[in-house]
């Protein structure tokens, strides 16, 4: 079961899971053209070895170890996750499109800061 980047990466996308990350499945990078454009970061739900790294290096606590265990209120970047390719341009608007979805449907969510966005999806 893939790990999964949900909505307190928007306002934060610091790139510190990609520094940890052994198998480099998550995207985009800082280096790649795609990051300028995407409002948040994705993980490759094939390529996830389910290491764990991730979660704690992420400083607002975003990244969950399952879809399972992803919250009802973030169950729609699940995939968003599944959908993104660095280098595919539709896919990359597809991943988009969901994120910009789930920030119009979730504005209790975006008024919180992203460091306090984790706490609120329990409720
Ligand atoms: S769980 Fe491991 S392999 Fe999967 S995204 Fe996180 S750091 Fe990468
Ligand atoms: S560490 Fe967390 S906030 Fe930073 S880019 Fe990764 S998922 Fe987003």
């Amino acid at each position: 079961m893939p790990f999964v980047i949900t909505d307190p990466c928007i306002g934060t996308k610091d790139s510190a899971c990609v520094d940890v990350c052994p198998v480099d499945c998550i995207h985009p990078r800082k280096d790649e053209p795609e990051f300028a454009q995407t409002t948040m970061l994705y993980i490759h739900p094939d390529e996830c070895i389910d290491c764990g790294a991730c979660v704690p290096a992420c400083p607002v606590a975003a990244i969950y170890d399952s879809p399972d265990s992803t919250p009802a209120s973030q169950k729609t970047l699940i995939e968003a996750n599944s959908v993104y390719r660095a280098g595919d341009a539709g896919a990359v608007a597809q991943a988009e499109e969901i994120v910009q979805s789930h920030v119009a449907a979730h504005p209790d969510l975006m008024a919180v800061p992203p460091t306090e966005r984790a706490a609120a999806h329990a409720k």
